[in-house]
């Protein structure tokens, strides 16, 4: 149902998973209210949530503009030459309305014809009618694994339950995964492995509000969320914010350096500054106020397993651990010890570069902060920069062993937790679209599960494909030719893609390009012409989040309500609605139901989930509408339909008079693991884990790390934010960050233009001098396409657990694009002028 001009809608940003509350207010008279025909722009206004307080970031005030991008796609569009005569659009126009920069299908594909043929409108039905077709032929030909399916973190959690049981059910393909792989994957194997169950927060964020320290591994918080850095400044008014990273980013500067006292106003008015662009900014709040106090550990790249190695070699050595908990509440402690002895503080110094001191020093802080010490409690906390590495499941392993050798884990006031990314990182990899699972977060290998979710669906568990290939290994396997141009049999030639932008996000991207202009067929879902879009056979247009109803799931578990605003712009549809018409036509029977109303499909995903560890079956549309309209602080997974006995602490705190009446209704699960892990026997499982380092080191020909990561103004691919006029003015380029040291040694200018070549390929991009990166390290962000594209260079080389990509750290050269033949006027970031030559740089 759509709003009333003037009326505010409330709901959530549409990207990242701290999923910051926002009103939507549809503009009375605008186009997009009741009645008009174009899409809407409503105006966005920040409300307060628990997660963001008011706060917004530059992406979430400009949201809503994406709505009416001028190359919005309104219609579908398909290669002419998969068209018969009847089917060609009347018109006789190649393209569509706004057109204009849309190219054709590059070369390489097998289909020549295909290949240089434009992409032009046509209606649903011939769309539709022309996918259905060509999957069909192509599984009765080639089987049904021969088709794949690849969605995304940011589709509702109705959306990627219906993807995974369309992909099971109808398609009968195995090979079903999604972005989340290149995210949260490695968290996600960690979790399950230690704790029994995935939840990135097991606790609620604002209980980080409270602790004396904040081990923050990895993560650069105050500018991919800045409203949650309000949630640090406990930590930091204790001097106990602790965060791990390369570079010096925003967030290290808010932990500052202790024997700098003049510090705290410069970090609070560089967040500020980063975040606000004018605006009231979540950053601020709380951030500001408190003084900028603790540590910042610049490990070399790659190296952050050691030092969390180290931690608990001091914490062991120096007798800090939590022995009465570790003896109640841990199994696997000894092995753990054992491990860890290896690894001496000036062992980890030699390999990561972090002094002893430094070490001992977080070692001991971390502990005072414990509850078994006196402290009002600590966190530890991993983020992508230490978990995208092909040693990602054990760095999260050692992290969560740290926390568990202090008995943080399942008290209220501390713990360990990991920071999702995507806007529903966390719903999306619970629902079944990951390759080797079912809803509910169950296991697609156990039979009971399959039993379960068969019932549910109503067909034979027999039926179901098994696990598939992760999402790497999927998009390796793509084509109807190998990579040497051979014939391929058993690879899927066929793919459907929905909420990615694999072109830019996925790691080593050309060889991805090659594997996707060799299929058959590539469906794109999109929005707007993505680069992906822009490589398909097929391009089905498809509605936004303020456009759609729907739930996602936040970084804490939390499950909240997406509300349609304004109407979508064309003939723009909903997945819902598209998977319904291609089951439909795929021959589904009408006991296979797939319906499109998303409140009936969560429904369906309740019942389907009943009894698993992510457990929705006491949930609703419409009492998750209740809980918010009575004030509640919304409800975290599991919600099991029939209320049990839980602990005081998991109950939420009372917000309304309402909320005092007893209830039948389970009242959601803030807080994770109080009572017991979700493991067979209720205990937490240590597991020893080593240092190897990254799979490509640097060496004479890459002498140099690349590390890669985001900027405030970008969202993942930029699809969506390098069509917001405000963002891209403030960061209209891919760049490169480099130490002026190495800038010198090098010959590398600040401002120059520079390229960066690995073992996959290579990038260009402007160079920035900067003293927050190492001199053995460059930084690159990763939102652009074409030479600026920094996954060009990444390697695919994947997590052995949980087959996450090393897309952090890998070994590059770097070289001057056009070398100067004069004097070079070098202005560089540290503020001094200076006049680099070619002598200095020989
Ligand atoms: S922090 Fe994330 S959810 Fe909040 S406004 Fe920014 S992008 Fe949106």
């Amino acid at each position: 149902m759509l709003a009333t001009p003037g009326t505010p809608v409330e709901s959530h940003c549409p990207y990242c998973a701290l999923q910051c509350g926002m009103s939507l207010t549809p503009r009375a008279g605008a186009p997009g209210t009741a009645g008009a025909a174009v899409p809407g722009v409503p105006e966005v206004q920040p409300r307060d949530f628990p997660t963001n307080r008011g706060g917004l970031c530059q992406k979430g005030w400009t949201s809503a503009s994406v709505l009416g991008a001028s190359d919005r796609i309104t219609v579908p569009l398909v290669r002419r030459s998969l068209l018969t005569g009847a089917d060609h659009p009347t018109d006789s126009a190649d393209g569509f309305a706004g057109s204009a920069g849309w190219s054709d299908r590059p070369a390489g594909s097998a289909d020549e014809a295909r290949r240089v043929s434009p992409l032009v409108p046509v209606s649903w039905d011939v769309a539709l009618d022309l996918v259905a077709g060509q999957l069909a032929g192509i599984a009765a030909e080639h089987g049904p694994e021969a088709v794949a399916v690849f969605g995304g973190g940011g589709l509702t959690n109705e959306k990627a339950y219906a993807l995974g049981k369309f992909a099971r059910t109808v398609l009968r393909t195995p090979n079903i995964d999604y972005n989340g792989r290149f995210c949260m994957a490695s968290a996600a194997a960690g979790m399950n492995r230690s704790f029994g169950v995935d939840r990135g927060l097991p606790f609620p964020l604002a209980d980080l509000g409270g602790a004396q320290a904040v081990l923050l591994l990895g993560s650069n918080l105050a500018e991919t969320m800045p409203p949650a850095v309000q949630h640090l400044a406990g930590a930091r008014a204790a001097g106990g914010l602790v965060v791990v990273d390369p570079r010096r980013s925003a967030t290290a500067r808010l932990a500052g350096d202790p024997a700098s006292g003049g510090q705290a106003g410069a970090n609070a008015s560089a967040v500020g500054q980063a975040g606000g662009s004018g605006r009231a900014d979540g950053a601020g709040a709380g951030a500001g106020a408190a003084a900028a106090q603790g540590v910042h550990l610049a490990p070399v790249p790659g190296t952050d397993l050691a030092v969390l190695l180290g931690l608990l070699h001091v914490v062991l050595a120096e007798g800090l651990a939590d022995r009465a908990y570790l003896d109640e509440r841990t199994t696997g402690f000894d092995d753990v010890a054992r491990s860890v002895a290896a690894w001496w503080p000036e062992r980890v110094e030699t390999v990561s570069g972090v002094p002893t001191a430094d070490l001992r020093r977080v070692a001991r802080l971390l502990a005072a902060a414990a509850p078994v010490h006196g402290g009002t409690g600590a966190y530890v906390l991993t983020g992508r920069g230490v978990e995208q590495s092909t040693q990602g499941t054990a760095t999260v392993t050692a992290a969560i062993n740290l926390a568990l050798a202090l008995g943080l884990p399942g008290r209220v006031g501390s713990g360990y937790g990991a920071i999702t990314g995507q806007g529903n990182g966390q719903g999306g990899r619970e629902h079944g679209q990951k390759a080797d699972q079912l809803p509910g977060y169950r296991k697609i290998d156990d039979p009971a599960a399959r039993a379960h979710v068969a019932a549910v669906w109503g067909v034979d568990p027999d039926s179901l494909p098994g696990p598939g290939l992760p999402a790497v290994q999927l998009l390796k396997s793509l084509g109807a030719v190998d990579p040497e141009g051979v014939p391929a049999p058993g690879r899927p030639r066929a793919l459907l893609v929905h909420g990615s932008n694999l072109v830019v996000s996925a790691p080593n991207a050309g060889g991805v390009i090659d594997r996707l202009r060799s299929l058959d067929l590539l469906v794109v879902c999109d929005f707007v012409p993505s680069e992906t879009a822009l490589l398909a056979d097929v391009v089905l247009p498809v509605t936004q989040w303020a456009e759609e109803e729907g739930t996602m799931t936040s970084l804490e578990g939390r499950v909240i309500r997406r509300r349609a605003a304004v109407r979508a712009p064309g003939e723009a549809r909903s997945e819902l609605w598209i998977i319904a018409e291609l089951a439909r036509r795929l021959g589904a029977p009408e006991t296979l139901a797939f319906p499109t109303d998303p409140a009936v499909v969560f429904d369906e995903l309740a019942r389907a989930s009943a009894g698993g560890p992510a457990d929705y079956s006491g949930l609703s549309h419409a009492r998750l509408d209740a809980d918010e309209a009575d004030g509640g602080p919304g409800l975290f997974w599991p919600v099991p339909a029939q209320a049990e006995h839980v602990s005081d602490a998991q109950v939420p705190p009372v917000t309304s008079a309402s909320d005092t009446s007893p209830t039948a209704l389970h009242p959601g699960t803030p807080r994770l693991f109080l009572d017991r892990f979700g493991t067979p026997d209720g205990r937490a499982r240590m597991v020893a884990v080593d240092h190897v380092g990254p799979s490509d080191d640097v060496r004479p020909d890459a002498p140099f790390y690349l590390v890669t990561g985001r900027v405030l103004q970008h969202y993942q691919s930029g699809a969506q934010t390098h069509r917001v006029a405000e963002l891209e003015r403030l960061v209209a380029e891919p760049y490169v960050e480099l130490h002026p040291v190495l800038g010198f040694r090098i010959g590398v200018p600040d401002g120059a233009r520079v390229r960066l070549t690995s073992a996959r390929g290579r990038v260009e991009a402007t160079a920035r001098w900067t003293d927050a990166v190492r001199p053995d390290t460059v930084f690159m962000p990763f939102h652009w396409s074409g030479v600026g594209s920094v996954n060009q260079v990444t390697t695919d080389a994947t997590d052995p657990i949980s087959g996450m990509p090393e897309f952090k750290v890998c070994a590059v050269d770097v070289s001057m694009v056009d070398v100067p033949a004069v004097d070079v006027p070098a202005a560089d970031a540290l503020g001094r002028r200076g006049t680099l030559t070619k002598e200095l740089s020989t």
